[in-house]
């Protein structure tokens, strides 16, 4: 059912990203990748999926208006580049507050700027952002992250009003924990941070939201993606969607 629409989805090299990139393909639309990566499995990914790749930082404003610019007009955005960081609030690093709330937040507003027009032109859009759980709610030491997703949370809302009457939606996907290389990443700090060993953290903070013990897999986020991209679905706007095992429903 996206036979002939272009997605740009951002963050899509890997994990969360790459998991919707697949199902908006495998519904037949043209997807530009985004992201870093190894450029052999990149070139890989574009021949499997038929798509295009863009390497822009989006911490860099001219790279993505140069990424925005080349993509050309896009009727699916997906805005899913995120980073985390996990520390005590006053030992937070300034530079990776900055990059958070750069690449979390601000990167999401410049897309989102840049592609609004030829939506609006066309008559039909979707922007969905990659909240979090934690752009409903907070647990400690992801002082950063938690403000940068309440943040896409609010700037989506307000879009989505802004957008109301002219076919685009705007909506958040609020995953909770999903297993990729971002929440491994965070392990070891986390460990650190609260004193914990590996398993801990895996079963005691991560798993201990999630009602349903399980980590959420990408590819259903991938489905939800698809899901929202249906012209059915042109009356969801402004909405947050949770995909959390229960977590936020506590
Ligand atoms: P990931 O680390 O697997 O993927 C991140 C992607 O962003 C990669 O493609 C990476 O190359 C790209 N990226 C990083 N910095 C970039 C930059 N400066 N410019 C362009 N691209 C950049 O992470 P993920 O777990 O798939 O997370 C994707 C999104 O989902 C993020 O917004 C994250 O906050 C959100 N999220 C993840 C989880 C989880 O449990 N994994 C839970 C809730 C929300």
């Amino acid at each position: 059912f996206l036979e002939g629409k272009r997605a740009l989805v951002t963050g899509s090299t890997s994990g969360i990203g790459l998991a919707i990139a697949r199902a908006l393909s495998a519904e037949g639309a043209k997807v530009i990748l985004n992201g870093f990566g190894d450029e052999a499995e990149i070139a890989k990914l574009c021949d499997e999926l038929g798509a295009t790749h863009s390497a822009a930082n989006l911490l860099d404003v001219s790279e993505i208006e140069q990424m925005m610019a080349e993509a050309g007009q896009v009727d699916i955005l997906v805005n899913n580049a995120g980073m985390q960081h996990v520390s005590p609030v006053e030992d937070f690093p300034i530079d990776k507050w900055n990059a958070i709330i750069g690449l979390n937040l601000t990167a999401t507003f410049h897309t989102t700027r840049l592609a609004v027009p030829g939506m609006k032109e066309k008559g039909w859009g979707r922007i969905i952002n990659t909240a979090s759980a934690h752009s409903k709610t907070a647990s400690p030491f992801k002082s950063a992250y938690n403000a940068s997703k309440h943040g896409v949370d609010g700037f989506t809302k307000t879009i989505a009003l802004e957008l109301a009457q002219s076919g685009v939606t705007a909506n958040c996907i609020s995953p909770g924990y999903v297993w990729t290389p971002l929440i491994e990443g965070q392990i070891p700090d986390t460990m650190k941070a609260r004193g914990l060993s590996r398993d801990e953290v895996i079963n005691d903070v991560l798993l201990a939201k999630q009602p349903t013990k399980k980590f959420v897999q990408p590819d259903e986020i991938g489905a939800l993606a698809a899901f929202l991209c249906r012209d059915e679905m042109g009356n969801v706007t402004g909405a947050n969607w949770s995909i959390d095992g229960g977590w936020t429903a506590e």
